[in-house]
């Protein structure tokens, strides 16, 4: 075992500024230690993927490091996958590296072009790519080195390091032992060397059923660490891939194929998560012996584990996943309530909160949850000095002024307003301005109105009677950016509700205008011009489970989903948001960040999601 590495220990210094701004972990303490002894600084590097040969012609790899991220092409990658990028492709990025993209599609029947479409999409949109300083695209699949991978497994046997088990898989199975037993030798593991090729070579050429014979790495059937007993590493899989067609009817193992894939690539970190710790012996004895025959460049691969990602309120099963789509829970894998990155996409999340996100978690060893407010406050990080403010009224309660025509001379007059986009403009920028016009009619927000006022409310209620019997007059608040109005009463409907507000205008108050601190007021309230304002689709979505693990502890995930997760209402926004394009992402004041959906947005049909809150509401 290696030495327990200390995690989160003080910033290291490098000689860029980018590099020193970014906390150490474990990982970065490694690569600077194998930089600092030169431990790669030898290793050739051919410009694709190869064995030993191909790559010793060549010269020394530019790149200092290689890392890979490299997915199985059968789903679509979530917020966890999101972790693992960042990780691998910023190391790459801040080591003068490079990482790799790699399809790990070495299992027949499961993969499909849609989802390796979907994958190259979300790792560029999350702002990185996979080329060399010379341009060169490293994106490889591990299905190109089906070749390699069985003269490996051919080295193997000759070397006696491999033989074909003729044991059913319930034998198999039972004489594996467990924990506190050893396994049993297999009656078919002192096979020659030409006895097991031969045997080998009909699995090959398709003489043999699924099932039949596995090709097995001969190691120790006693060994302490139960995947050092023996392992599988071919089996007989009669199915067409998707690359290879009918070429190939054995498949390599994962545990065989993956650390062939890093070696003929070159990679000299390979960093996974802490399920495959107990693979690393076995990933590094048969480096060994590649290494020993001459097969695969040297220095060989390290892989190195980190915690997974676990978010709270959060399934990243592709199963469950599947299974909210397919039930229609949700509207597809770009739902705004998935995980997934193209439904944080659709939400609204921006590459730059995901990429923050993933660095303020960090890397460690140890299991833990981060709360889903993190990836909020990221976001909220991200868009506070970015995202145009606008005034939305998401509950519209018509309000009329009605000594409009009195004030102003008559009901058709507006008033033009503006208010920044931005509060605060960054120094030499000018603030942006939004425009917009106060008429006769408004929308407020129904919350806005109290007929008879809760105790403290502060903004707009009617006249009432006082305890001396005398009347008070009604309240008076802002209309944020236009004038002071004061509330005159209500219209209503035969069961009693609030159709209506009426309040007049108080002249001289506009904002921004030397009166406009002539009458105090205590609140000021948003609102949006019935003649200019822009009708709109509001999505207001919330967390798709009310438990904060709703894939822990055998809990039915099913049993816990939110059923306030979407409300859509029908808004009203202020008219800058009519040129807003998809993706386009505003603060609507009072109510959090919205963003035009990407898929249903349109001038004729303007669509708003909502992000998140301005605080988190979810906080105990
Ligand atoms: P499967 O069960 O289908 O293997 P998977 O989530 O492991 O699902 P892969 O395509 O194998 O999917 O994952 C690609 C990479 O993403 C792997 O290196 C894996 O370690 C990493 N990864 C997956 N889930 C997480 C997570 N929650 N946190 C961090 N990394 C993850
Ligand atoms: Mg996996």
């Amino acid at each position: 075992m290696p030495p327990k590495i200390p995690r989160m220990s003080t910033p290291v210094h490098h000689d860029t500024s980018a590099e020193a701004a970014k906390p150490s972990n474990f990982l970065r303490q490694i690569i600077e230690s194998d930089l600092s002894h030169g431990v790669h600084a030898q290793k050739h590097w051919a410009g694709s993927p190869g064995d030993a040969a191909h790559h010793a012609a060549a010269a020394v790899d530019p790149a200092k490091i290689r890392t890979r991220f490299p997915p199985e092409p059968n789903g679509y990658l979530h917020v966890g996958h999101a972790k693992s990028i960042c990780l691998n492709f910023g190391l790459a990025r801040d080591y003068g590296g490079v990482c790799h993209l790699r399809f790990d599609d070495t299992n027949p029947e499961k993969e499909d072009q849609e989802y390796v479409d979907s994958i190259i999409d979300a790792v560029h949109w999350l702002g990185f790519d996979w080329k060399d300083r010379d341009g060169h695209e490293n994106l490889y699949y591990a299905s190109n080195y089906f070749g390699f991978m069985y003269r490996a497994a051919e080295y193997l046997i000759e070397t006696g390091n491999a033989y074909v088990d003729e044991q059913t898989p319930e034998e198999m199975r039972a004489n594996r032992g467990d924990f506190g037993k050893p396994g049993v030798d297999s009656p078919y593991r002192n096979r020659t060397p030409a006895e097991n090729l031969a045997r080998f070579r009909e699995m090959r050429d398709g003489k043999l059923p699924d099932g039949a014979a596995v090709l097995r790495a001969r190691i120790d059937m006693g060994h302490p660490n139960i995947n050092l007993r023996d392992p599988a590493i071919y089996r007989i899989k009669h199915a067409e891939h998707h690359n290879t067609g009918n070429q190939w009817c054995i498949y390599p193992m994962y545990t065989f194929a993956h650390p062939i894939e890093d070696a003929l690539e070159c990679i000299t970190h390979s960093i996974c998560t802490l399920e495959f710790e107990d693979q690393r012996p076995f990933y590094d004895w048969l480096l060994d012996r590649l290494g020993e025959g001459g097969l695969i460049a040297r220095p060989q691969p390290r892989q190195y584990e980190f915690a997974r990602l676990n978010l709270t309120y959060v399934i990243t099963s592709k199963r469950k996943l599947k299974h909210l789509v397919d039930s229609g829970i949700v509207s597809g894998w770009d739902d705004p309530r998935m995980p997934t990155i193209v439904g944080l996409r659709r939400r609204g999340y921006t590459p730059a909160s995901i990429q923050m996100f993933c660095e303020r978690i960090g890397v460690t060893k140890d299991y833990s949850w981060i709360d889903y407010g993190t990836l909020e406050g990221c976001l909220r990080e991200d868009l506070e000095s970015k995202a145009h403010r606008a005034m939305a009224v998401l509950d519209p309660l018509p309000l009329t002024l009605t000594n409009w025509a009195e004030v102003f001379g008559s009901d058709g007059h507006v008033e033009a307003c503006s208010l920044p986009a931005l509060p605060h403009a960054h120094e030499g920028q000018a603030v942006p301005e939004r425009h917009f016009t106060l008429g006769r009619e408004v929308w407020i927000e129904r919350e806005d109105f109290a007929e008879v006022p809760p105790k403290g409310y502060k903004r707009l209620y009617p006249p009432r009677l006082g305890a001396d019997g005398q009347m008070l007059p009604g309240n008076t608040v802002r209309l944020k950016g236009g004038y002071v109005i004061e509330c005159t009463g209500c219209e209503k409907d035969a069961g009693g509700h609030v159709t209506r507000v009426l309040a007049t205008v108080v002249p001289d108050t506009k904002s921004g205008t030397p009166g406009a601190d002539s009458v105090k007021v205590k609140a000021a309230i948003t609102w949006v011009g019935v003649q200019d304002g822009v009708q709109a689709e509001v999505r207001l979505y919330d967390r798709l489970f009310t438990d904060a693990q709703p894939d822990a502890g055998g809990k039915d995930f099913l049993a816990l989903l939110n059923p306030d997760s979407l409300k859509v209402v029908t808004a009203y926004v202020e008219p800058s948001l009519a040129a807003a394009q998809p993706d386009d992402k505003f603060q609507f004041e009072r109510f959090g960040y919205f963003v035009a959906d990407r898929v249903d947005h349109s001038a004729s049909r303007p669509v708003f999601n909502k992000i998140t809150g301005l605080k988190d509401s979810w906080a105990k």
